[in-house]
């Protein structure tokens, strides 16, 4: 039976990929450098690799031991403030190790890719919501190295007849019962507020971190704060599955995810508060430099050719099923 091989498998949206794909009956192989996963993550007993995209002789040894029929390519550096203060180190994984991993897969005729890519590589959206013919202009290096990725797998599609379905994510998050966020430094809205709150009950032995600062409140959206389209990991890793699966038979590549309603920031903060019962308090600091007012996807394209349909939108179930990861992992995939 053949297998599939998730890179960046330990990561938050990798570990959760892994568990959809093993729920509906592939078998799976994970390759994770483990700078950024957690081996925790990894469901129990699959063949886990450590090591690096870039390296030919490990992905060919991959190839080679297991029947990988397709590749679901996540491990990808993704923090936009990182990316402008040291560009080089996502065009080196983001870029250079991705057309490695191309390589490789071409030489031992592994054709099916699912790529991860980023709402990011709209740059400033000119409407809302974002369909995937919108222009595609970043105005970062992280959106600029995945938006160079995705067009490297196009060239690849026309010359060597590679079949591949890029993602753009909107803002993942959630957890599932055995996976959350766990990201050191943490930098992501949700995981930070619940941070918050479980200072504010005194449940972490780590030391008070700086609190939450809400970045811009002079925006023009409602309440002066961003806009983001919030999406459950689960039904983020739902659509890749469904995409490996019809992969054959798409007229189209590029989908976008999202679940077409944007919360603001401090509607995020009111919606933690009410789901842990705790207030959180907030100071209100500059814009965050990169950060577009608006980000709404329309995933009407991943609903018609994916039959994919959201089946957590709520964001208070969203947030919900973050806090109880969480209240379970106080101080991440370390405790729980
Ligand atoms: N944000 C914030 N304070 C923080 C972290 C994030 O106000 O400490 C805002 C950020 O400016 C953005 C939204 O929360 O408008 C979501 O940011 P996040 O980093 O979670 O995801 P991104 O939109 O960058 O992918």
């Amino acid at each position: 039976m053949s297998e599939v091989l998730v890179t960046g498998g330990a990561g938050y949206i990798g570990s959760v990929v892994c568990r959809t794909l093993l729920a509906r009956g592939h078998r799976v192989v994970v390759l994770d450098s483990l700078t950024e996963g957690h081996r925790a993550a990894v469901p129990p007993g699959i063949p886990f690799y450590q090591g690096d995209l870039g390296d030919p002789v490990l992905l060919g040894d991959i190839f080679k031991k297991h029947a990988v029929a397709g590749v679901v390519h996540m491990a990808a550096y993704c923090l936009v403030g990182e990316s402008v203060s040291d560009p080089e180190k996502y065009f080196l994984n983001n870029v250079v190790q991705g057309l490695a991993l191309l390589r490789v897969m071409r030489l031992c005729g592994v054709k099916n890719i699912i790529f991860s890519s980023t709402a990011a590589v709209y740059g400033e959206p000119r409407e809302s919501p974002i369909t995937e013919e919108h222009p595609t202009a970043p105005i970062n290096p992280y959106g600029l190295s995945k938006l160079i990725f995705e067009q490297a797998l196009e060239t690849y599609r026309q010359a060597y007849g590679l079949r591949y379905v890029t993602f753009r994510y909107f803002n993942a998050a959630g957890a599932a019962p055995d996976c959350g966020e766990d990201h050191h430094p943490e930098t992501h809205l949700i995981p930070l507020v619940l941070d918050q709150a479980l200072r504010q009950q005194g449940r972490k032995a780590t030391p008070p971190g700086e609190g939450l600062t809400v970045f811009g409140l002079d925006y023009p959206t409602p309440d002066g704060s961003c806009l983001r389209d919030y999406i459950h990991i689960r039904d983020l890793a739902l659509a890749h599955v469904l995409a490996l699966e019809r992969l054959e038979n798409l007229p189209v590549s590029i989908f976008n995810l999202g679940n077409g309603q944007g919360f603001s920031v401090l509607e995020v903060v009111r919606q933690a508060a009410e789901a842990t019962g705790v207030d959180i308090p907030y100071a209100v600091g500059p814009r965050r430099a990169g950060d577009p007012a608006v980000l709404v996807a329309s995933a009407e394209r991943a609903r018609r050719y994916l039959g994919w349909e959201p089946q957590f939108p709520d964001l208070r179930g969203i947030i919900q099923s973050a806090w109880e990861w969480h209240e379970g992992h106080p101080e991440g995939y370390g405790t729980g």
